[in-house]
């Protein structure tokens, strides 16, 4: 029974990747129209509460302007705060602007610009072998496309997608942040025991027309009223269908 309807999912998921044109991760939860249903009322409501400004420029948490900026700052931020992240940014982008110039880096000196930032040893590792295929592979540009986002050291999905869609203004995917990872599971919309795992219950679970809104709303969300460690659910719009509210922990 479940062998079959593994194969229906499996069947469903290849059907929307071929409409969408580009692969994605499968959903590792069950995710049906009850589950759909409330994940399309989530993604309206929040649109209304975080509206793309007229002029079409929404806020930024990170400082960054443009390709190269941004791989750098989103893989910066893994295990800190965006705050910390921009703090360093300008010390960073000014001795090192482009991928070119940072793999004159010595490991050390940039340990030291990104030592506030935690696992400094291995986000400096990174940031450098980052920059080396880019000047040995892409001609010294950040790619364009998710195949080969995902070979530059330190890059996985969730900084590929924010890339793709921030830089290049592409969707094939949602990020999943700390943010987006702990709503989500607060709203039953992922049962995935961590955000990599994630990402395809909420590609199943949110219409594509969504995607694009899903991260840096909730990011948004998460910072005003879904707070990891308070979260206040008695101001919160989405309370009346969050299976969590009132009892959410962190
Ligand atoms: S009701 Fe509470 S737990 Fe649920 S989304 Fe709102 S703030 Fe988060």
């Amino acid at each position: 029974m479940t062998k079959v309807k593994n194969k229906a999912a499996d069947r469903q998921h290849a059907k929307r990747e071929s409409q969408l044109d580009f692969p994605f991760p499968k959903a590792v939860s069950r995710i049906g129209p009850v589950i759909q249903a409330r994940a399309a009322e989530v993604a309206a409501r929040l649109k209304v509460a975080y509206p793309i400004p007229d002029d079409g420029t929404r806020e930024q948490f990170l400082n960054f302007t443009n390709p190269y900026e941004c791989v750098t700052a989103v893989a910066l931020s893994a295990q800190t705060t965006d705050e910390n992240v921009n703090k360093v940014l300008p010390t960073l982008f000014e001795r090192w602007p482009d991928c070119a110039t940072l793999i004159t880096a010595d490991q050390k000196e940039l340990e030291k610009v990104v030592h506030s930032l935690g696992f400094y040893r291995q986000k400096a590792r990174n940031l450098l072998g980052m920059a080396r295929v880019v000047v040995d592979d892409y001609d010294g540009e950040i790619p364009g496309n998710m195949v080969d986002l995902l070979r530059l050291p330190g890059v996985a999905r969730k900084t590929a997608n924010i890339v793709l869609t921030e830089s290049f203004g592409i969707t094939q995917g949602i990020a999943i942040d700390t943010h987006v990872y702990r709503i989500s599971t607060r709203l039953g919309l992922t049962r995935a025991k961590n955000p990599a795992a994630a990402e395809g219950d909420l590609c199943k679970a949110f219409d594509y027309t969504d995607w694009y809104h899903i991260n840096h709303n909730m990011v948004a969300f998460g910072r005003e009223i879904c707070d990891a460690r308070k979260p206040l659910c008695g101001k919160c719009i989405l309370a009346d269908i969050c299976p969590s509210a009132g009892t959410a922990k962190d």
